[in-house]
């Protein structure tokens, strides 16, 4: 298994992920958007090029940005009233501790502000977006996202839940990250105690495939059970990756089997350069509605679109794109 984290086009290359010839095309697409693939996804991206690879390798393509794709597609910006948050709903708030992600998936909504050059808040800033939560008592739910959380150290997440925490109106806290299936290993004990916390907390992993459920990812979710976190998943339909009956039935079975309840399935935000994994509303709704009865109610997540307005459930609804 390959034991560094791939991050530039000579990497890919080497890792033979793409041919010499695309190496100039790629750079192009480096200098604008993050790439890392860590070992554990490198490994399965050796076993199955496609649905893997495909939501991880930079394709030139991510350069042409379509008439109706934004920078923001799902209103951040305009929602976040102080840095580092963004407050769509009166009773949720997102906190974005960092922007760094352990992998950089191609089609992310986020991809004009994730990147090892986001970084983490700065103290101060932590400091000050905590005390904005404190200060609307509406507030009751914290979900941490970014860029990945878990990919800061088990003392700074514990740091953050606890204070977290100590605000009176917050009920509940929520991680949405890709660690357990990108980079399984850091669920350690050290972060699994760092989890252990008075508030009662949820993490939503995102997987996108069957073969992400690797046998150390499987380890990691164990691994957060034990440590009495409850586990629910969220998935993007995407083009050449999950857009099939098939793919989405083991997607979910495969969460279903590691005790991850499947919660959302996000229709692709339009973020620049993405096109490539766009699959239509009607086929999205077609494809769930071939699932229900084939497989158990608990096994399917609902369908929906974010947008600056919040979400939409698409499957019953008579929207199109
Ligand atoms: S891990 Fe999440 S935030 Fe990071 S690139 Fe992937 S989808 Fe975006």
């Amino acid at each position: 298994m390959l034991r560094d984290t791939l991050r530039t086009p000579d990497d890919l290359v080497e890792a033979g992920f793409v041919p010499l010839s695309a190496r100039d095309e790629l750079a192009k697409v480096a200098a604008r958007y993050a790439t890392a693939i860590p070992p554990a996804l490198a490994a399965l991206i050796g076993q199955d090029q496609g649905a893997i690879g495909r939501q991880f390798i930079p394709d030139p393509s991510e350069l042409h940005a379509a008439a109706h794709e934004s920078s923001d597609p799902i209103g951040d910006e305009a929602l976040s009233p102080i840095k580092g948050v963004v407050h769509r709903y009166p009773d949720r708030v997102l906190l974005k501790p960092t922007l760094v992600c352990p992998v950089y998936c191609r089609f992310c909504f986020r991809r004009e502000h994730v990147g090892p050059g986001g970084g983490a808040l700065r103290p101060d800033e932590l400091h000050a977006a905590i005390n904005w939560i404190g200060a609307h008592p509406a507030i009751t739910e914290v979900i941490i996202t970014g860029g990945d959380p878990m990919i800061l150290s088990a003392g700074r997440i514990r740091t953050l839940l606890r204070r977290l925490g100590d605000i009176p109106h917050v009920k509940r806290l929520r991680i949405h990250t890709r660690v357990p299936v990108a980079v399984p290993d850091l669920i350690n004990d050290a972060m699994i105690a760092a989890l252990d916390v008075a508030t009662p907390l949820f993490i939503v992993v995102h997987a996108n495939h069957a073969l992400e459920f690797t046998d150390p990812a499987q380890g990691a979710l164990r691994r957060l059970r034990f440590g009495g976190v409850p586990l629910l998943g969220q998935s993007v339909l995407l083009r050449g990756i999950n857009d099939s009956e098939r793919a989405l039935r083991d997607l979910f079975e495969a969460m279903l089997n590691a005790r991850v309840k499947p919660y959302y399935l996000h229709q692709l935000d339009p973020a620049p350069g993405t096109a490539r994994f766009h699959v239509p509303v009607a086929e999205g709704r077609a494809l769930i509605a071939k699932l229900r009865g084939t497989i158990g109610g608990h096994a399917l997540p609902t369908y929906v679109r974010d947008s600056i307005a919040g979400k939409r459930v698409l499957e019953e609804s008579a929207v199109s794109d």
